[in-house]
This record gives structure tokens, C-alpha cells and sequence, in this order.
């Protein structure tokens, strides 16, 4: 464990940038380039998830013509990339996404090239819920070096090897004995307070068909408007379109994120929709994050950040659609 003096946090985020690049949340809004502003006070509207699926990538170049072969385009950044700030239910984020993209080379090789540095949230924002989903944000799952802040600077927890090379060159101090006691006693209390919800479990061994007939959807998904708000901004949604754009003889395919709200998502070639209803793609929504992903890989595609509830215009909170959901 090693403790940051507070004012060396921003020369130290400086001195990284010779070396990394260097990426911070900057605004309520999100993260970018690290030039000296810093905004800690709580998660931002956009998740670190763009760091790993961002909002266009190229994936293949070719040349317009029969019979050429396209070539795949990997992220190359001249340097590795240190993102500092990420909360702790953001990482989970990232590692439920990979179980999904764990042999989708384009995704890896961002995962590769990025270090991620945690800040654990002291209280949890209104809207949040990450324990009810199972995420601790002391165990800084996804992260290599998660920070705790406290009085007289920040606690840090290298977790991989990587964070502890990025660390060897800070102003890091050894901490006293003291501070892993702190650290064990804060995770402790909020471990006492803070409780993982029944319903997930309800949810694990209910009847797919049962949830999936049920006659509450139309209801609640009555005030929604298929926006796709709540799935962009979501850390864990990761549908996504392939496109090819092609200027002149030359093309290069790129991955953009796609909406299952929308109704073009799942529109097949011949035209048929089978999610052609708007109570079916809302519904889908939540089979997919609280049953399929769940029975799937024993955990939701949740990390309860609370940003859908935050953001929706149609004011849909998600926990009605759990609770209906695991008491059928
Ligand atoms: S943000 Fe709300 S209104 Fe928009 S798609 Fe999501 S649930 Fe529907
Ligand atoms: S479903 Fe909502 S609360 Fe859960 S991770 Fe996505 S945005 Fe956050």
C-alpha cells in the first residue's frame, strides 16, 4: 500500500504524460486528454467504456474493387495510454464486456495498450446501486492500482504488475501498517452497509418463459420512447454496426455503437423484425442484462451506475422492471 500526498497529485499526472497518454475525467461530461483540469467529485455522464469500444473505430481498410483482400486496421497508439479517475463500477464494467469481446482482437488490443486507475467513491451518488449488482468497489476488479482518498492524500492499492511499474516512478510513499487497516476497515463498513439485491438471485433460477410472457411489459415500457439514451451511456451495453464507408476506390469498415432500442438494430435483410414492437425491444433490453447475460455468466450486465435512471426523458427506473421481473 502506498500513500500520494494530495498536491502531488496533478504535477504527478503531468510528469505521466511525458511517457503515457494521459486520460482524466475533465467535467461532469467525461474523460479526455489530461492538460490540468481534473473533475473528482463523481462519475461522469460518459463511462470509460469509450476507451475500449469508442464511438467509430476502423477495423478493416481495402480497395473498392472485386476480388481485393481487405486488411484489418489494429489501434496503434504511439504510447500507452493511463486512464486515472475510472470508478470502480466502470472497470467491472469493462470486465463484463470482455467476457463477451475476450477474442475480438480490436478490443484487445485497446485493453492491451490501456492502464486503468481507480478512485473509489466515498459515498455512492443518488442514483447508484453497484452493490446491489455485486460490484465492491474496494476489490477494483478491471483495475491495475485503485486510489482511496483520505486526509492526508491518497491510499493506493497496486493490484497488477503493470500498475506497480507505472508506480515505481511517482512521489509514492510507502504507507504505514496503519493505512491497509484503514483501507480493510473502510471496505468492511461499506461491505455492512451496502448489500447485493435477493431479486438477481430470484432471477438466476427463474423460468425464462414465464418472465418473458409476462403480461407487465407493455406497462412499463409504455413510457418509453426507444431513444437509446439509457444504452449508450450504459458501461456495460456493447451492441454495436458495422459499416463500410468508401470514397473513391478506396474503403475502410468501421464498428459504431448501436442501440437494441432502436428498431433498424434487429430489422434482418428480407425486412422482418423479430423485435419489431417497441415492448419488444424494451423488453429485450432487460432479458438480456438480468436473464441471458445473468444465466449466462452468473453475473447482470449491470454494475448499478444508475446512469439509465439518471438520464432517461421518460423517467423508467430500472429496479421497477427488476422487481417485476423476479416476482413473476
Ligand atoms: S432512456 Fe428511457 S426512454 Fe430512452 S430508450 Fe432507454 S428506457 Fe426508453
Ligand atoms: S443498466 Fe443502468 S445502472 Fe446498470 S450499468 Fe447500465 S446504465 Fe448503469
Amino acid at each position: 500500500m502506498y500513500l500520494l500526498p494530495k498536491k502531488a497529485l496533478k504535477d504527478w499526472l503531468l510528469k505521466l504524460a511525458s511517457d503515457y497518454e494521459v486520460f482524466v475525467p475533465r467535467s461532469p461530461e467525461g474523460f479526455g486528454p489530461y492538460e490540468g483540469e481534473l473533475y473528482l467529485k463523481g462519475k461522469t455522464k460518459l463511462s470509460a467504456k469509450e476507451f475500449f469500444l469508442p464511438w467509430r473505430e476502423e477495423i478493416l481498410s481495402f480497395e473498392a474493387r472485386p476480388g481485393a483482400i481487405p486488411s484489418p486496421v489494429f489501434f496503434e497508439p504511439e504510447r500507452e495510454r493511463v486512464v486515472f479517475g475510472v470508478r470502480p463500477c466502470d472497470a467491472k464494467g469493462v470486465t463484463l464486456i470482455e467476457k463477451v469481446f475476450q477474442h475480438d482482437p480490436f478490443f484487445q488490443k485497446r485493453r492491451e495498450k490501456t492502464l486503468l486507475l481507480g478512485l473509489v467513491c466515498r459515498e455512492p451518488g443518488r442514483e447508484c446501486f453497484g452493490w446491489a449488482m455485486g460490484v465492491n468497489p474496494f476489490a477494483g476488479e478491471g483495475l491495475d492500482a485503485l486510489f482511496l482518498e483520505g486526509e492526508e492524500g491518497y491510499l493506493v492499492k497496486l493490484l497488477t504488475e503493470r500498475g506497480r511499474k507505472l508506480l515505481e516512478s511517482g512521489p509514492f510513499e510507502e504507507a504505514e501498517e496503519t493505512a491497509s487497516e484503514v483501507f480493510r476497515r473502510a471496505e468492511e463498513e461499506f461491505l455492512a452497509r451496502h448489500q447485493k439485491a435477493p431479486a438477481l438471485e430470484k432471477l438466476k433460477g427463474a423460468d425464462l418463459l414465464k418472465i418473458y410472457e409476462a403480461d407487465f411489459w407493455e406497462a412499463l415500457a409504455l413510457p418509453c420512447l426507444n431513444c437509446g439514451t439509457c444504452t449508450f451511456l450504459c458501461p456495460t451495453c456493447y451492441c454495436f454496426d458495422v459499416q463500410d464507408e468508401v470514397v473513391g476506390t478506396e474503403g475502410v469498415r468501421v464498428r459504431l455503437p448501436e442501440a437494441c432500442m432502436f428498431e433498424i438494430y434487429s430489422r434482418h435483410a428480407s425486412g422482418h423484425n423479430p423485435r419489431r414492437s417497441p415492448v419488444a425491444r424494451f423488453r429485450n433490453r432487460f432479458l438480456h442484462k438480468f436473464k441471458y447475460f445473468l444465466d449466462q455468466y452468473g453475473e447482470p450486465l449491470c454494475v448499478g451506475c444508475g446512469r439509465c435512471n439518471e438520464e432517461c426523458p421518460a423517467g423508467i427506473n430500472l429496479w421497477e422492471v427488476i422487481r417485476a421481473m423476479s416476482t413473476v
